[in-house]
């Protein structure tokens, strides 16, 4: 099941939520500020324990790493990468596709039935409204046919998001 929530993501209560992170995870502006100020220091040190696979690189553009949420509602903080839109032509779809699925596949595997993700790079990253929303809707449809149980929540935090979500699922 899929679901449109307008709001801030740090105050639901799902399994997981999703945080637009960036390489290093130790926090950034936007939903990672949001979340890493209402989680505490404890998420910024879980972080921190997240080893490194190249110098500043915990979690590479599309991958996803998972921490708890500490004191947050939700249980578990699922860190992604989104790509930087440079126009389009650098691969940025299918690396915001796979910030999607690889996200979808650890809530998966860490029992975490109800998962919401915000509009990951639609922020500073610049990538354009709709055809990450295209995407995300894409992915969790695909996700989903393969885990019936589970619940996708799209965590819009402005009406314009969730207008272009709410078509986008009819
Ligand atoms: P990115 O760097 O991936 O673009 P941003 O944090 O700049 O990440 O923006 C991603 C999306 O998160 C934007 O749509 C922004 O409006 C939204 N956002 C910012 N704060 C929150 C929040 N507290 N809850 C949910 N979404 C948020």
């Amino acid at each position: 099941m899929m679901r449109i929530v307008q709001g801030d993501i740090t105050e639901l209560a799902v399994d997981a939520i999703v945080n637009a992170a960036n390489e290093a995870m130790l926090g950034g502006g936007g939903v990672d500020g949001a979340i890493h100020r209402a989680a505490g220091r404890e998420l910024f040190e879980a972080c921190l324990a997240v080893p490194e696979v190249r110098p500043g690189v915990r979690c590479p553009t599309g991958e996803a790493r998972i921490t708890p949420g500490f004191r947050l509602p939700a249980g578990r903080v699922i860190h992604t990468v989104g790509p930087v839109w440079r126009g389009g032509g650098r691969g940025e779809a299918e690396r915001l596709a796979a910030c999607y699925r690889n996200s979808l596949a650890l809530a998966a595997e860490n029992g975490c039935r109800s998962v919401a993700f915000p509009c990951i790079s639609t922020g500073v990253y610049g990538y354009p409204a709709e055809a990450a929303a295209e995407i995300a809707v894409r992915e969790a449809r695909t996700f989903l046919a393969a885990h019936p149980d589970m619940e996708v929540v799209f965590c819009c935090f402005s009406a314009r998001d969730a207008a272009v979500y709410g078509k986008l699922l009819g």
